[in-house]
């Protein structure tokens, strides 16, 4: 299972004061399940359970509780490697539909967040190598400053989206990472790497925007007397995540059984991205936000409620390092991938 290079702070729960970790802290300093990714899991293996459950059992398991779902066509079910990692769909004749879900804290806990079309963005990360001259930094003119290229490119590219893309379209190009020189001041480097993350919620505009980016990169370095060396693109890029028309009727129904509200949140969709979009790409697919965000009713709390009450608030932003699961959600999540494979 995946985590980030983040340092837990996560604050500890009440019946954990005292010791130096939570019980949930992650065992290895500086990697951190900041996204609710292993709350996914145990969703995914709570629901396989109840689906075998439900097999061994002959449809008499009694987890109709868990929502008011019908579970009998469950058996109808077959799972299987469903899609193979930077490669395409591999459609098993079983498989009609995908469906996948995020822990959401924007939204609160109980909604499950729905949209039809795009749902999460097509992403690309990149790294740029701009090749100069080094030498003495009192000699500038005898150099070429891959420095100061870096950041005209660095200007240059922002009006990669507001110049160069559709209005009506989304995209984000951020530069992350900068690279230049080993720490003296008086040396100009001969290079420097630049990284960023390209996203748009359409393939098309990411492909606009890969070879913008390229272009303004050459540009920019040839305007400045250096060369743009290499450009390379991450190659597990994710193509958008596309909530299938069809299956709205289905997905809404599945999301409002599970919510508290009886019916789906309608959302945005975000610059986030996903491999699940290759599955989207093969099959029907629907991509869901599940709530986790606490009520302020004591199912969860917000942040700034933390201290009152003693509890930990669950509304920090992915990859916060003092992000917290509403395990309250962690039901709903299993009954949500549950409902799913139910026909509409
Ligand atoms: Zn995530």
């Amino acid at each position: 299972m995946d985590a980030l290079p983040i340092v837990e702070e996560t604050p500890l729960p009440p019946d954990q004061q005292g010791s130096d970790t939570a019980k949930f802290h992650s065992n290895h300093h500086g990697k951190m399940h900041a996204c609710g990714h292993d709350a996914h899991m145990t969703m995914l293996l709570g629901a396989t359970y109840l689906i075998k459950s439900l097999e061994e059992s002959n449809g008499n398991f009694p987890f109709r509780e868990l929502s008011g779902s019908s579970f009998n066509q469950l058996k109808k079910v077959e799972l299987g490697k469903a899609y193979e990692r930077g490669g395409s769909v591999v459609k098993f004749p079983t498989v009609k539909y995908a469906f996948g879900m995020h822990v959401w804290p924007t939204l609160l806990s109980g909604q499950v967040g729905f949209r039809s079309g795009a749902m999460l963005a097509a992403q690309d990360n990149f790294t740029l190598v701009l090749d100069g001259v080094g030498g003495h930094a009192a000699f500038p003119h005898l150099c070429r400053d891959p420095v100061v290229a870096s950041a005209a490119f660095v200007m240059n590219v922002q009006t990669l989206v507001s110049r160069g893309m559709n209005p009506l379209e989304s995209g984000v190009v951020s530069i992350t990472h900068i690279d230049a020189g080993d720490g003296a001041h008086n040396v100009i480097p001969a290079k420097a790497t630049i990284r960023g993350t390209i996203r748009a919620l359409s393939d098309d505009a990411l492909s606009q925007l890969r070879e913008g980016l390229v272009h303004i990169a050459t540009k920019t370095a040839e305007a400045h007397g250096l060369s743009l060396a290499s450009s390379e693109f991450a190659k597990d890029s994710y193509p958008a995540t596309m909530n299938d028309d069809g299956l709205f009727p289905l997905a809404s129904k599945c999301a409002g059984l599970v919510s508290g509200s009886g019916k789906h949140t309608p959302v945005d969709p975000t610059m986030g991205a996903e491999d699940f979009g290759y599955l989207a790409q093969g099959v029907p697919a629907a991509f869901f936000f599940l709530g986790q965000g606490g009520d302020g009713n004591g199912d969860a709390v917000q942040s700034g409620c933390g201290k009152c009450c003693g509890r930990v608030p669950t509304n920090l932003s992915l990859h916060h390092p003092e992000f917290n699961l509403d395990e309250e959600v962690l039901k709903r999540g299993v009954a949500l991938f549950l409902n799913s494979p139910s026909d509409p």
